[in-house]
């Protein structure tokens, strides 16, 4: 019987963009559903949640929590992945949030009829906290079903152990169709005996995942069901589809308010004069050389395509003169930007981007074909999945054809002007449009993800 109790979840971001900006979509459906939410964070991350949810200050209450301080290799003040220096200091980043584990139960204990936990798969000490105090845990896992599925076959089988070469192809024996290879894969778990902190920390994420309520995947059944499937047969806990989060948007968001950002004026402007926009972005982590990205300028500047280039790095000179030898047929913007709101223009007609999973979602939605260009964790297979599984986009060209070869200026314009102008640009612009419209369907009423996250919110509710 389901709990008497009015449903009130508590979530709990990790701090890094790309995992607390799906969670806060989620938690905007959950809103919607009648649900009431207390988000747990800490104290600089604290304005960019409040400010994402202002419109439901009644039914949400944010906890911040101080954010362990002293701790090796992270400068004082920085509560955020992708503030940090360098990405070397990710896994003492992420460990140190243990830290927070008495003022969480702390915080927790305070909290009357918790029905569950939603928190980031990266902080699995939340799953002590909640058998604790008796209450379910939801992990947040921002993988696709089909990374997820292929890393936990290809750690299980340990396939990585046995070729000689990074780019000598293993055939994932439960999904035949799908080769891979060791260049697939970044430190450590490229090694034939993966060891050391980072490595023991992703055990310790999946133990932790694997021993809780049920997992909550940003995916939908229809996009990727062999995968699902064999996560919800072959493996635990219950992973629930209830995504894509980005969604979350179109029902509830007021249209955006003048004074619009000087890149979607020129986006506008691009639009009333019949042009179609590259949109360039690499997420909120990657670290790209100087080298490289002089690369990428040349070659943009070359293809004589009109683009959107959001950067990082806002020292770079290299940005500044790129702008002025394209003029108006480029932008470079320095900012945060709305990606979603980029990628549904109506002028931006492909993507050229690093397949973190966030925003493979959000170009699907925005029926906009990508150019896969991965940089770092799992973001090779998703390139993989975006190109070979759904085909809703094309590989950049490195020059010696591996995964993460260097790509030199030649390379990108080739396959920028193959998107934007070839053949195999329409195949894939048509196929992003069919799988963007399944996706809308999934969360429409009676959809899959629809009916799933009801199923999951009344299933919680009978647990306690
Ligand atoms: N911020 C955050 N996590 C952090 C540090 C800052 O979310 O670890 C937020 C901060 O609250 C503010 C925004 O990021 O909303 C900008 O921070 P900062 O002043 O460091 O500006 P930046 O130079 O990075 O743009
Ligand atoms: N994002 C954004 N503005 C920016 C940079 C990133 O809105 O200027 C958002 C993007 O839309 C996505 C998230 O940040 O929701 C990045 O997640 P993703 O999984 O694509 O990549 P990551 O940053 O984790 O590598």
């Amino acid at each position: 019987m389901a709990s008497k109790h009015h449903p009130h979840f508590v979530m709990f971001p990790f701090m890094s963009k790309g995992h607390t900006i799906p969670l806060l979509h989620l938690s905007q459906l959950l809103l919607s559903r009648g649900v009431t939410l207390t988000v747990f964070t800490t104290k600089a991350n604290r304005p960019f949640i409040a400010d994402f949810l202002h419109r439901h200050s009644d039914s949400v209450s944010i906890v911040d929590l101080p954010f362990p301080s002293d701790v090796e290799g992270i400068p004082q003040g920085i509560e955020s992945t992708d503030k940090l220096p360098s990405m070397t200091f990710f896994t003492q980043f992420a460990t140190a949030t243990k830290l927070m584990q008495p003022d969480f139960e702390e915080a927790l204990e305070k909290i009357p009829h918790v029905t569950c936990i939603v928190s980031d798969g990266f902080l699995s000490w939340t799953l002590a906290s909640a058998n604790k105090f008796g209450i379910p845990r939801l992990t947040y896992f921002g993988m696709s079903g089909y990374s997820s599925a292929v890393s936990q076959q290809v750690g299980v089988n340990r396939l990585l152990s046995g070729p000689e070469t990074d780019d000598d192809l293993i055939t994932v024996t439960r999904f035949p169709w799908i080769k891979i290879t060791r260049n697939d894969f970044f430190e450590p778990f490229n090694q034939r005996n993966p060891i050391g902190p980072h490595h023991d920390f992703v055990m310790e994420v999946m133990i932790a995942m694997m021993n809780s309520h049920g997992q909550i995947m940003n995916s939908f059944y229809e996009l990727e069901p062999s995968f699902l499937d064999y996560l919800n047969c072959e493996s635990k806990p219950k992973a629930w589809c209830v995504g894509p989060f980005c969604l979350a948007e179109t029902e509830s968001t007021p249209p955006k308010v003048d004074p619009k950002p000087k890149w979607v004026e020129w986006l506008d402007q691009k639009l009333a004069q019949g042009c179609s926009v590259l949109y360039v972005a690499f997420g909120s982590q990657a670290e790209i050389s100087s080298k490289q990205l002089e690369a990428i300028s040349k070659g943009l500047e070359e293809s004589q395509v009109n683009f959107l280039w959001v950067v990082r790095n806002s020292e770079m000179g290299v940005f500044d003169e790129l702008q002025e030898r394209v003029g108006e047929r480029g932008i470079i913007v320095r900012e945060w930007v709305d990606q979603l709101e980029i990628l549904k223009h109506e002028s931006v007609k492909g993507f050229v981007s690093h397949c973190g999973w966030n925003s493979v979602l959000e170009s699907i939605c925005s029926g906009v074909p990508i150019l896969a260009w991965p940089m770092m964790a799992e973001q090779p297979l998703n390139a993989k999945m975006v190109v070979e599984e759904i085909k809703i986009g094309l590989r950049v060209e490195t020059c010696d054809g591996s995964v993460k070869g260097f790509v030199k200026s030649e390379g990108l314009k080739k396959t920028v002007k193959e998107l934007m102008e070839g053949e195999k640009g329409k195949e894939v612009r048509k196929k992003v449009m069919e799988v963007g419209k399944a996706a809308k369907e999934a969360m429409s009423e009676e959809g899959s993800s629809w009916r799933t996250l009801d199923e999951l919110i009344e299933e919680v509710r009978t647990v306690r």
